[in-house]
């Protein structure tokens, strides 16, 4: 079959075409290919959906200036710069004896090079080779960079006493190292790259003596290929082409560039710019997308904002004197100032007639259930059933617990709905529900999903978990629900970026913690000192109190480290204190395991407890006073933060270890020492988002709320309180025909899930 002639590129020309389009060697399976990993990127679902405009929405995430070639002469230990040099002579050699056929064997290859000038020694440029193919990669390059070979290389060279010249380690060879002239024609097929993929020097062009793109890996294109694909993209698509989506008068107020030329300059920066600009994202094509970025999702959430405000609940809550005296009569403590403030506006939203959407943030042990449990109180006082919903069973139950004891004298029926009833007991349970007959329902998230019904649900409690709330509502709202919600958090960041980022949620802030707490001292301690460890830990217990160990477990080697946490943990309780009981709990057990576990810790039974994550958040255990995280560097901060959160609740003094191998590290000490540096939650959330972006701190990625391609709420505060601002003038106009056609191009975006919004 001929292929449609195709038409000019645009920005929606679908990424699965570009093959016709005669692009940098992009057959039609690479072309499908790309779009697939783009399709990944994006959150599209059909890669035939991804258009050229994902791809130039892949933003480099650095830059190399190779535009002016340094000399020999001019290098010094550390300096960053690319030089053209030519081949003297190279050498591949392993750096294991191969163990054996088919094992991974490493190789350096190293290649010396003068400059054309010679202004000094020979340089030395080297990489490591690895793989099943390793040895093959360096008679690749032993034939491809012969003697006499030119090439330009980019880098941070080092010096090097030992063999008194610069050395250049490169990461990635097929990308930092250009070959100008081929020195036969004869080219073997490069093992790197794939048949489609053969070196051209055409192309050359594009990755030496200027400033050029560096991307992160996309599926199985290197930075390299994404910089020709995105190259020859730019080069066919005209500016035309480009719709401009911002308004004029605001580019002007706001000082920003066209979107053609940021798109073109934040892939390729212009030579007359300045290169730290675009190394911190300030350059005038980062201002602008960065603004575009936060304007379109700030838009988005102004809108839905908007439409929630004008829906109405069935009932507003009536909370008089006899409410709040039914409230005081059950409370077990005196609230502290902070949680009498947040219940007062938690309060005005139950009796107001719009549905309550509210995130209520406190640190770590601020105390934020017993403000839910009040405001389920006030619900139910008002003949309406509520709902708490937990992330783990663990936890679920503990909650389930405490408000049963609690509400012991009240009329009220408490009952626990997890996943792992027996179906009779489900049926009974979900029965009794649809009856109305119980008030308060706890469980996981399965509570809402597994169409389970309500007679009457007034109020719905999200705990520990920000990655929900704003779709679940939406879910909720659609099966003909409209309760209040509110969502609590541990994760502390400003409010205002709460706002943005939280979507449509008001924030109360928790910011006191109850009287007669004794800070928790925390330790980086490294392999040797398992011994003082153990010290700590038997004289913690005998002085009565109980112990958590902690063992990191990521999904993608789950299996090994359960192995591993349960190898220790029967370590502990076989060796190393054969006397005390150590119980083990991890996400696999049985449900009935794991409560048992549970709750002969929180009678002191048991008093060491080896666990996975399963008890990071919310766990409350007062006795316990030492939590000892293991592989402590594999956790994110704010995980760290959690889990030393489940220590330091009781009046005793509390300690947090946090054990490491790679104590030495630059990294593990920077991030570990802020945790022995500060207790402070929001200190030390403000630094996860700087080191892990907010993506993971937030949870964003699994929460349905659109994610931002470029914008960083940390770095970027002031575009985004600008970007929030002109979003609101815009809002505020909604007869005018520029904010209808806002409207329209934010519905038309799959990413904002605001198709529905009438
Ligand atoms: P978090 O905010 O982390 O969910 P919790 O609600 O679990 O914190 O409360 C932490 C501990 O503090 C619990 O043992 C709780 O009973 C206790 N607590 C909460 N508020 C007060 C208060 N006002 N006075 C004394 N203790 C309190
Ligand atoms: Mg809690």
């Amino acid at each position: 079959m001929i292929p449609p002639m195709p038409g000019a590129i645009s920005l929606n020309t679908s990424i699965e075409d570009l093959h016709s389009f005669k692009i940098a060697r992009l057959g039609q399976i690479l072309s499908h290919k790309l779009a697939k990993a783009l399709a990944a990127q994006t959150h599209k679902k059909n890669a035939a959906d991804v258009t050229v405009e994902d791809l130039l929405n892949y933003f480099p995430m650095r830059y190399e200036d190779r535009s002016r070639p340094a000399l020999i002469k001019d290098l010094h230990d550390g300096a960053e710069a690319s030089l053209e040099l030519t081949v003297t002579k190279t050498h591949g050699y392993p750096v294991r004896n191969p163990r054996g056929y088919g094992r991974a064997q490493l190789y350096i290859f190293e290649v010396s090079g003068i400059d054309g000038p010679m202004t000094g020694r020979e340089v030395i440029v080297w990489w490591f080779v690895s793989g099943r193919r390793a040895y093959d990669i360096v008679k690749y390059y032993t034939a491809k960079l012969t003697r006499g070979t030119r090439f330009i290389t980019f880098g941070r060279w080092e010096w090097e006493a030992r063999r008194n010249t610069f050395k250049l380690r490169l990461n990635n060879a097929a990308d930092e190292l250009e070959v100008l002239l081929p020195p036969s024609e004869e080219i073997e097929i490069d093992p790197e790259q794939s048949e489609e993929n053969q070196p051209d020097p055409s192309l050359a062009a594009i990755h030496v003596g200027r400033r050029v793109p560096v991307y992160r890996k996309l599926g199985e294109f290197n930075s390299k290929r994404v910089r020709e694909i995105v190259h020859a993209v730019l080069s066919q698509l005209t500016d035309k082409t480009i719709e401009e989506t911002l308004p004029a008068d605001l580019r002007h107020r706001a000082k920003l560039i066209g979107r053609a030329q940021a798109l073109r300059e934040i892939h390729f920066p212009p030579p007359d710019v300045s290169m730290l600009d675009y190394e911190r994202s300030k350059s005038a094509a980062h201002v602008r997308m960065i603004f575009e970025d936060f304007f379109w999702v700030t838009f988005a959430i102004g809108l839905k904002r908007g439409q929630r405000e004008k829906e109405v609940k069935a009932t507003p809550l009536r909370i008089d004197k006899s409410v709040k005296d039914h409230i005081g009569s059950v409370m077990p403590f005196k609230l502290t100032g902070a949680q009498r403030k947040v219940t007062a506006q938690i309060f005005k939203d139950m009796q107001s007639t719009a549905p309550m959407n509210r995130l209520l943030q406190g640190d770590v042990g601020s105390g934020k259930t017993i403000v839910a449990v009040i405001a389920m109180i006030a619900a139910m006082e008002n003949d309406l059933q509520t709902a708490l919903m937990a992330p783990t069973e663990i936890l679920a139950e503990q909650h389930a617990r405490n408000i049963k004891r609690l509400l012991a004298k009240t009329p009220y029926r408490v009952e626990l709905l997890t996943g792992s009833l027996r179906a009779s007991e489900k049926r009974h349970l979900q029965n009794a529900l649809k009856e109305g007959e119980i008030h308060a329902c706890v469980g996981t998230q399965a509570l809402i999903q597994e169409a389970v019904a309500f007679e009457k649900l007034g109020l719905v409690v999200i705990d520990e978990q920000h990655r929900f709330g704003v779709m679940q509502r939406a879910e909720l709202r659609a099966r003909g629900l409209n309760p209040d919600v509110l969502v609590m958090t541990a994760t502390p960041i400003p409010r205002s970026l709460a706002m943005t980022v939280y979507g449509d949620l008001d924030v109360s802030i928790i910011d006191e913690l109850p009287p007669g707490r004794t800070p928790i001292e925390t330790l980086v301690f490294g392999e040797d000192q398992r011994q003082e460890v153990k010290r700590l830990i038997t004289r913690e217990v005998k002085a009565g109190r109980q112990v958590y160990v902690v063992y990191p477990l990521v999904e993608e080697s789950e299996k090994m480290d359960l192995k591993d946490a349960t190898r220790r943990y029967e370590y502990l309780r076989d060796t190393v204190f054969p006397r005390l009981k150590v119980g083990l709990l991890h996400g696999k057990m049985k449900p009935a395991e794991k409560e048992s576990v549970m709750s002969a810790f929180v009678a002191g039974e048991i008093k060491i407890l080896v666990s996975t994550t399963v008890i990071e958040v919310g766990v409350d255990v007062p006795n316990a006073s030492v939590m000892i995280v293991e592989h402590a560097e594999r956790f994110g901060l704010s995980q760290l933060h959690q889990l030393r959160g489940r220590v330091g609740r009781g009046a005793e003094k509390s300690y947090c270890i946090l054990l490491t191998s790679d104590k030495k590290t630059a990294v593990a000490e920077e991030r570990l020492g802020i945790m022995a540096e500060t207790n402070d939650g929001f200190r030390i959330a403000e630094k996860d988002l700087e080191l892990r972006g907010p993506g993971e701190l937030l949870g964003t990625k699994q929460s349905g709320l659109p994610e931002f391609r470029i914008g960083n709420i940390v770095r970027d505060q002031e575009i985004l309180a600008q970007a929030k601002q002109e979003a609101e003038y815009y809002l505020g106009k909604p007869k005018s025909v520029v904010t209808a056609k806002m409207i329209a191009r934010i519905k038309k975006d799959p990413r904002f899930g605001l198709a529905a919004i009438g």
